[in-house]
């Protein structure tokens, strides 16, 4: 009997364990509640077969035609029933043990002749007492009487609705000893008192439990997610379809020097600046931006501070030598270097472009579905979103060059608000990588190709749904000539009026 733990490494999961006096406890107190009922449906069985059987009108067309069948099915399994309820209530009494599994599929072959029988009759009889007030008319077909009437015909000085009475009389009992048959069979083949066995008396009720509330659940879980990450799929090929807004910036006029234009004013000066020797320890004196004051006096000193034909170079070296070392960083608004000691400090709104970059990383879409994965309802940072720039819409200290700060602060704003959403679609395309570095999903490291993009803020894990970010990224580009671009941005700075 050690098949019915389970087979090989395949073990079943622990019940706990039963009592075999408990088995043959129910079964005796089942079989003594039934044995009144099973007598009553053998004999009232007899009677409503005979009456078909002598009777073979009552087995043709038009009436049902399994009538005889089915009266023969629920007369034997009734008389059997009730011969089998005083052995087996001995048998059980002597042979308890593995033994009581042969006697609930006893019973449970008993009680599925008695269903077979049943189930038959519910074709042509009703299933209560009170419809057969129709029973002159029951399921009547062109001019016969009904099977009722022709039943009563036979019998002796009754009426159809008599007639219908006692046949649904017999389809009742029948009902509650296939009850009885049912419970008792159940209890009879899961005997096995081990907890590891396939037939412990509480498996059954697991496996209810896991068919009736697990499947639904299980079958929840698994496809809530998906749809929800089908739905917020689908908004984001929308938005890709209805495409973004375009930008447009203002591009400042390249400045060419004009050598033979060019006056000196200052030779002795200009011999200074000219030398890179003496004029980088003079730089290193001043900040950038004072330079940049500086060659705004003349065409000339401009040329000697910036020289056209290795600005890259110029621009690396003041750089480095300009500003207080310590406290180096770009002008939020306009992107020059600066430090703390050449800005000025201003209380103004924050921009909430800062934050995405900063903060919002690209996921691949796998990644982003794990994170909604497997929960039936939304939860957690998938449910809240990042919430931020909830936090974040405040008034803040902002640093600026003196040049920004000169500037209406509304349009300055606008202006660097414009430019964050076009470094936040740079981010998205990978335009804004080093030259050599492809755009990676944040949590796989996996390559991002083109596609549906997903935002996720790394500050509170929430997903970042704002408009700012692109959806869809067609292609990811390469940045070719990265430091270039960044350099033209702020030389429009250096302009000559
Ligand atoms: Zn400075
Ligand atoms: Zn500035
Ligand atoms: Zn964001
Ligand atoms: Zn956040
Ligand atoms: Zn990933």
């Amino acid at each position: 009997m050690s098949f019915l733990l389970g087979c090989g490494r395949w073990k079943l999961s622990k019940m706990p364990k039963a009592d075999e006096n408990g088995t043959v406890g129910c079964i005796l107190v089942l079989r003594f509640c039934e044995v009144i009922t099973a007598a009553v449906l053998a004999f009232a069985a007899k009677n409503t077969l005979h009456l078909v059987k002598s009777h073979p009108e009552l087995q043709a067309p038009p009436y049902d035609k399994h009538v005889l069948l089915s009266q023969s099915l629920v007369y034997v399994g009734g008389m059997t029933t009730f011969v089998w309820m005083f052995v087996g209530f001995i048998l059980i009494l002597i042979w308890k043990g593995p033994i009581i599994f042969i006697y609930g599929l006893l019973d449970l072959g008993l009680g599925l002749v008695l269903s077979i029988g049943a189930g038959l009759q519910g074709n042509y009889l009703p299933a209560t007492h009170a419809t057969c007030k129709h029973a002159e008319t029951w399921q009547v077909q062109d001019n016969h009487p009904s099977f009722f009437h022709l039943a009563a015909t036979f019998g002796k000085g009754q009426d159809a609705k008599a007639s219908c009475n006692q046949f649904v009389t017999v389809w009742i009992l029948a009902v509650i000893v296939i009850v009885f048959q049912m419970i008792t069979a159940y209890i009879g083949i899961f005997c096995d008192t081990r907890e590891q066995s396939i037939l412990n008396p509480y498996r059954p009720f697991a496996w209810f439990v896991i068919v009736i509330f697990g499947v639904p659940y299980w079958i929840a879980s698994y496809s809530s997610p998906r749809i929800r990450f089908g739905y917020r799929f689908v908004k984001k090929v929308i938005r890709r379809i209805r495409g973004m807004e375009k930008l447009e910036f203002e591009e400042a006029p390249k400045y060419t020097p004009n050598y033979s234009n060019m006056r000196i004013s200052a030779p002795n000066l200009q011999r200074i600046l000219n030398i890179e020797h003496l004029l980088l320890p003079i730089a290193a004196g001043l900040h950038y931006d004072d330079l940049l004051n500086l060659s705004l006096t003349s065409k000339a000193i401009r040329e000697s501070v910036f020289p056209d034909g290795d600005m890259i170079y110029r621009v690396q070296k003041l750089k480095a030598y300009t500003c207080n070392e310590d406290s180096r960083f770009k002008c939020l608004y306009c992107n020059k270097q600066v430090c703390s000691d050449c800005t000025v400090v201003r209380n103004l709104p924050s921009l909430p472009g800062a934050h995405h970059m900063t903060f919002c990383e690209a996921y691949c879409s796998k990644c982003y579905f794990k994170t909604i994965f497997p929960s039936v309802s939304r939860r957690g940072a998938d449910k809240l979103g990042c919430r931020c720039l909830l936090a974040n819409v405040s008034i803040q200290d902002q640093r600026m060059c003196h040049a920004c700060n000169l500037k209406d602060w509304q349009e300055l704003q606008a202006e660097r608000s414009k430019r964050y959403v076009q470094q936040l679609r740079d981010r998205a395309t990978g335009a804004d990588l080093p030259e050599g570095t492809t755009l990676e999903c944040a949590k796989c490291r996996g390559a991002l190709k083109g596609g549906a993009r997903w935002w996720m803020c790394s500050k509170c894990k929430g997903e970042c749904v704002s408009k700012i970010h692109p959806a869809w990224t067609e292609k990811v580009k390469r940045r070719v000539k990265g430091k270039e671009k960044e350099e033209k941005s702020w030389l429009s700075v250096v302009r000559y009026y």
